[in-house]
C-alpha cells in the first residue's frame, strides 16, 4: 500500500517533535516498521516520524547501497560537531521538486535511543552525517528548503509557522 507523507507547506512539519518513552509500546513499534517502509518506498535515505504524521523524536536513516540495513534513531542529541562544514544541495522527501542549499557538519558524534533502549553513542560523518544533520531538522520543525546560501533563514520558517495543517484534517476524516 502507498504511504501518503505529510508534503511543505502543510505546517504540521514545522511542529516540534517530543521524547519517546522506554519501553516502547506497540503503536511506536508499529510506527517505526511504517517510517521504514516509507523511506524505502519513496526511495530516501532518511525520514522522520513528523513525515508521516507523528510528533515524535524518531528517524530511520539507511545511506547503504543495497538498501537492506536501516538505523532506527530514537531522541537523538547530536553531543559533538566537526568544526569543518560542507555546503551541498539537500532534497527532502516532504518538499519534492524542491532544494535546499545547506552547510553541514561534516563529522558529528550523535547520541540516542536503539529500538531496545539501550542507549548508543556513535561518530558519523559525509552523507551520515548530513543525513543525520537533516532529520534533526525535522525534530525541531526545520526543513532543508529554509535555508539559503548555505545558513538557515528563519524568516522563511516564520513565514511558514501559522495556518491550517492539511494533514491533520485529512487524518482525521
Ligand atoms: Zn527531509
Amino acid at each position: 500500500m502507498y504511504i501518503e507523507l505529510v508534503k511543505y507547506p502543510d505546517v504540521f512539519l514545522r511542529s516540534v517533535s517530543k521524547d519517546v518513552p522506554f519501553p516502547l509500546d506497540d503503536k511506536d513499534s508499529r510506527l517505526i516498521k511504517w517510517m521504514t517502509k516509507a523511506m524505502y518506498q519513496h526511495q530516501g535515505i532518511g525520514i522522520a516520524a513528523i513525515q508521516v504524521g507523528y510528533q515524535k523524536k524518531i528517524f530511520i536513516m539507511d545511506c547503504s547501497r543495497s538498501r537492506e540495513n536501516p538505523k532506527v534513531f530514537i531522541n537523538p542529541v547530536i553531543i559533538t560537531k566537526s568544526d569543518e562544514i560542507l555546503r551541498d544541495v539537500e532534497g527532502c522527501l516532504s518538499a519534492p521538486g524542491k532544494q535546499g542549499d545547506v552547510k553541514r557538519h561534516i563529522r558529528i558524534i550523535l547520541k540516542y535511543n536503539k529500538e531496545n533502549g539501550e542507549e548508543e553513542q556513535k561518530t558519523f560523518y559525509n552523507l551520515e552525517a548530513r543525513c543525520i544533520q537533516h532529520e534533526m531538522d525535522h525534530l525541531e520543525g526545520k526543513l532543508c528548503i529554509d535555508y539559503e546560501k548555505g545558513n538557515y533563514n528563519s524568516d522563511k520558517h516564520k513565514s511558514q509557522t501559522m495556518g491550517e495543517s492539511d494533514f491533520r484534517t485529512k487524518s482525521d476524516t
